[in-house]
């Protein structure tokens, strides 16, 4: 089963391509930002306002108004709510290397978006961002530093 971090991640990673979500029931009938990630008041790379937005509306309860369970991300079959059950899980394409729904159990009949990507893959594709804390990294300076310092 896929987590809704999980689901949330997929999500930003094929935005950050290009892909939107489908939502049959909004009047747009799609979802989408190409501002997914930015940085916070601490210069840490988050997700956007924007794409937080896309995702409060996602990933809404069931039985909640507004709830948009049955959209799914553009060039997959997948609804969201699919993805959130057990019989599905988020893992690498063997093609591309981006996250892609697999069938947990049976055949799996997922289809990546990338197959209608004819660019994908090739090596200069630009990795999609993932949130990190500027503390981390500099934490991870920081010991290298007081490593080199001692030797
Ligand atoms: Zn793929």
């Amino acid at each position: 089963m896929a987590t809704p971090l999980q689901v949330k991640q997929y999500l930003a990673a094929w935005f950050q391509m290009g892909k939107g979500v489908v939502a049959p029931r909004l009047p747009g009938g799609r979802l989408f930002t190409n501002r997914v990630m930015a940085p916070d008041l601490d210069h840490n790379l988050t997700y956007s306002p924007e794409f937080e937005q896309c995702w409060a509306q996602i990933n809404l309860a069931p039985g909640t108004p507004g709830y948009l369970g049955d959209s799914y991300l553009e060039g997959t079959a997948q609804t969201i709510q699919e993805l959130l059950s057990n019989d599905w899980d988020i893992d690498d394409c063997a093609r591309c290397g981006m996250q892609v729904s697999m069938k947990v159990t049976g055949f799996s009949d997922s289809t990546c978006p990338c197959s209608d990507m004819p660019g994908l893959p090739n090596d200069t594709t630009i990795q999609p961002a993932e949130p990190r804390s500027n503390r981390v990294m500099l934490g991870q300076i920081h010991d290298r530093l007081s490593r080199l310092s001692r030797e």
